[in-house]
């Protein structure tokens, strides 16, 4: 049976005034609504247990023991995913039984306990209309979903916690890159942020801590994003920090996207990319692609185009590849013509400007 949910009305809301200063550039991740989502959960392994206390509450610190878990053993887990305005004023969201389902998988392999679909798409439901004046309505704008799920219980045995909560923050987003302009990104050959048999293909905070040090050499050779690869593959090539990455064979009609290995995330972005790409009769691979396949299918031109994806940026266009000691230069110029086709076609679907043939679109709030 679906969680019911008890609501603690926000004393000190954001003035209407503030609100609006916020929408009216609210950036990436900076800002957050007036409420929040928590639900406890009380269980021993993680796979007895359960979930109680599904609440609204005003948006605010979390008081935690500082034995908890969290801090400690990094125990927790995490989710990406938008609400988007209609033109009617109706409020959406994609494919959100596919970010439950990861979250679960994800919790799973971080030996937290699963959250039924039904409360997680239930919860996202409750505060958007809860802060339904939050959710912006420009072009290219969304209210960015982030639920989290964190061991709670005050123990310092290694063990998985018997006390966790999940949380759902809510914050407007713009447009993640602005116009997109193509990024150049860094290969990293120093650091991997995931190997066989780890957390590569679980959505956790420790991936990014791993992912950070990297970020930063990236960013010391003037690159925004880094790109991992797999020295134990011939170099075949995994992902970004936090986006999956796609290249486009444009003579042959052909999209080609890093094979899922158990070290690499399943973009919901990537996932649905394939499937637009296939209703379009272009062929897709999923395979392993090295490092060397990019280095000649740019110099001999059947390489046209590199993208990243993932919900915050949806498309990104990839310039040139930096690494210590060579470089691949960009495969187009600019943003290349599929890849830009691609992602308004998919951000189409996802405003409700495009028909939404696959079901994809979950009604949050009218
Ligand atoms: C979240 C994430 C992605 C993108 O997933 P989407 O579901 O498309 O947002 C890709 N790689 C990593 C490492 C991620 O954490």
């Amino acid at each position: 049976m679906a969680l019911e949910f008890s609501h603690e009305a926000n004393q000190h809301p954001a003035s209407e005034e503030r609100r609006n200063e916020i929408l009216a550039n609210p950036g990436f991740g900076d800002y957050f609504s007036d409420h929040m989502v928590t639900i406890d959960w009380e269980g021993i392994g993680h796979e007895e247990g359960t979930w109680s206390n599904a609440r609204i509450a005003p948006y605010g610190p979390i008081s935690l023991d500082p034995a908890a878990g969290i801090f400690h053993y990094g125990q927790s887990v995490f989710e990406g995913i938008k609400g988007y305005r209609y033109s009617d004023g109706s409020v959406w969201t994609f494919r959100p039984h596919a970010n439950a389902a990861r979250l679960n998988r994800s919790a799973y392999r971080l030996s937290l306990p699963a959250l039924p679909e039904e409360d997680f798409v239930n919860s996202l439901r409750e505060l958007v209309r809860t802060d339904n004046a939050w959710v912006p309505s420009g072009d290219g704008e969304a209210f960015y979903f982030r639920p989290f799920m964190i061991a709670t219980e005050a123990y310092l045995g290694v063990r998985p916690a018997r006390k966790v909560q999940f949380h759902v923050i809510g914050s407007p987003a713009g447009n993640y890159f602005g116009t997109p302009e193509p990024v150049d990104i860094w290969l990293s050959t120093t650091y991997s942020r995931a190997g066989v048999g780890g957390t590569g293909n679980a959505k956790c905070g420790g991936n990014y801590a791993a992912s950070m040090i990297a970020q930063a050499e990236g960013e010391s050779h003037g690159c925004k994003q880094v790109i991992f690869k797999d020295p134990n593959r011939d170099d075949a090539i995994e992902e970004l920090g936090g986006m999956n990455v796609f290249f486009v064979f444009g003579k042959q009609n052909k999209i080609v996207t890093p094979e899922l290995t158990g070290t690499i995330l399943e973009g919901v972005t990537r996932s649905s990319l394939i499937q637009l790409a296939k209703d379009r009769g272009m062929e897709v691979e999923e395979r392993k692609f090295t490092l060397s396949e990019w280095r000649e299918g740019v110099a001999n031109g059947d390489i046209t185009e590199v993208f990243a994806c993932g919900t915050a940026a949806v498309v990104a266009p990839i310039g040139k590849l930096m690494a210590a000691d060579f470089e691949i230069p960009a495969a187009s110029v600019g943003f290349g013509e599929i890849s830009k086709s691609l992602r308004e076609e998919l951000v189409g679907i996802q405003t409700g400007a495009v028909e939404d043939r696959h079901g994809w679109m979950v009604k949050l709030a009218d």
